[in-house]
C-alpha cells in the first residue's frame, strides 16, 4: 500500500529561500497580470478596412458605405435631429468569425441554428504551443497534436465536457478527432484564418471532423498572447499555473449561413484553473497553512 510518510516529507530549498513567499504574493505579487472577477477580454478584431478574409470568396474586403450622415430637420423644420446610416458588405468568413458545421456538413447547423448553450457561458482553454512552433524552420507545417493536448492537461487538469478549446496553430486531423470524441467539446477557436495547419496542401481535414461532428469553429480570435499573460504565472520552480476560471461568450449574428462575423468574449474568474479544477488557492488561509 501506498503511504506518505510525513518525516520524509521535503521541503523545497527554494522555499527556505524565501521566508516571506505565500501563495497570495504569488497571485498577487505582479499587479499587471493579476487576475480581477470583473475583468472582460474582447477576442475579437474590428471590422473594418483591415479585416482577414479567407481566400475564395465573393467580397473579400469589408466594406462600409455613408448612406446618410448630418443633421436634418422635422417637417415642420424647427428642430434639427442627428440622423446617421451605413450600409456594410462583406463574405462571411472573414475577420473574427464562426464556422457554422454547415460548411462542410450538408446536414450541419446554420449559424442561427447552433443552441446558445453551446457557445454562451462555456468553459475554454487556451493550448499554447508557440514555443514548439517557432524552433521550426518551416513552422507552417506544424500540427498540433494529441500529445500536446494531453501535455496541457497534465499542467492545466482535464479538458471539461462542452469546452471550447482556443489554439495558436493548426490541428492535425487527429487531434481534432480525439477532441471531438474523447473530450466532447462544443468548439475550437484559433488565432488564424483557418483551423487546418497552415501548409495543409488544400486538405482541410481539422474542419471536416468538426463541423462533421456539429463541433463549431472560430477564426481569427484576437488577442489569446494578452490572455495568456493575464491568466497565467510562471512559478519560481519553472512551471505554469493558471490562476483562472475561464468563460467564453461566442456571439455570431443570427445569419442562416455557413458563419459569419462574432463578438468573442471572455471572462475570468480568479481561483481555479481553466478546467475548473483547482489550481492554487488565491487565499491559503482558505485551504488551510501552507
Ligand atoms: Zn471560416
Amino acid at each position: 500500500m501506498f503511504r506518505i510518510c510525513r518525516s520524509s516529507l521535503r521541503i523545497p530549498l527554494v522555499f527556505l529561500l524565501l521566508p516571506a513567499f505565500t501563495l497570495s504574493d504569488f497571485f498577487n505579487g505582479g499587479s499587471s497580470n493579476t487576475v480581477e472577477e470583473t475583468e472582460w477580454f474582447d477576442l475579437s478584431y474590428p471590422l473594418d478596412e483591415d479585416t482577414v478574409f479567407f481566400p475564395g470568396q465573393m467580397y473579400e474586403q469589408f466594406n462600409l458605405t455613408q448612406d446618410i450622415k448630418g443633421f436634418n430637420q422635422t417637417s415642420s423644420g424647427n428642430f434639427p435631429f442627428w440622423y446617421a446610416t451605413f450600409s456594410f458588405c462583406m463574405s462571411e468568413h472573414g475577420g473574427t468569425h464562426v464556422d457554422a458545421p454547415y460548411h462542410f456538413n450538408k446536414l450541419g447547423w446554420k449559424l442561427g441554428e447552433i443552441p446558445l448553450k453551446r457557445m454562451v457561458d462555456v468553459p475554454a482553454t487556451i493550448i499554447d504551443v508557440e514555443r514548439d512552433v517557432f524552433v521550426l524552420k518551416h513552422p507552417d507545417e506544424f500540427a498540433l497534436e494529441v500529445k500536446h493536448v494531453l501535455e496541457h492537461e497534465a499542467k492545466f487538469g482535464q479538458i471539461l465536457t462542452g469546452s471550447v478549446i482556443l489554439v495558436r496553430t493548426g490541428l492535425s486531423g487527429a487531434a481534432a478527432d480525439w477532441l471531438v470524441r474523447e473530450r466532447h467539446i462544443y468548439g475550437i477557436g484559433i488565432d488564424a484564418p483557418g483551423l487546418d495547419i497552415g501548409n495543409n496542401k488544400g486538405n482541410p481535414v481539422a474542419h471536416i471532423v468538426t463541423l462533421g461532428a456539429q463541433v463549431y469553429n472560430i477564426e481569427n480570435v484576437a488577442n489569446l498572447d494578452y490572455l495568456i499573460k493575464k491568466t497565467r504565472k510562471q512559478t519560481p520552480f519553472g512551471g505554469t499555473l493558471s490562476n483562472c476560471n475561464l468563460r467564453l461568450f461566442v456571439l455570431p449574428s443570427r445569419l442562416s449561413g455557413t458563419g459569419g462575423p462574432a463578438r468573442v468574449l471572455a471572462h475570468c474568474k480568479p481561483g481555479f484553473a481553466s478546467t475548473g479544477v483547482p489550481a492554487m488557492p488565491l487565499n491559503p488561509n482558505q485551504f488551510g497553512q501552507f
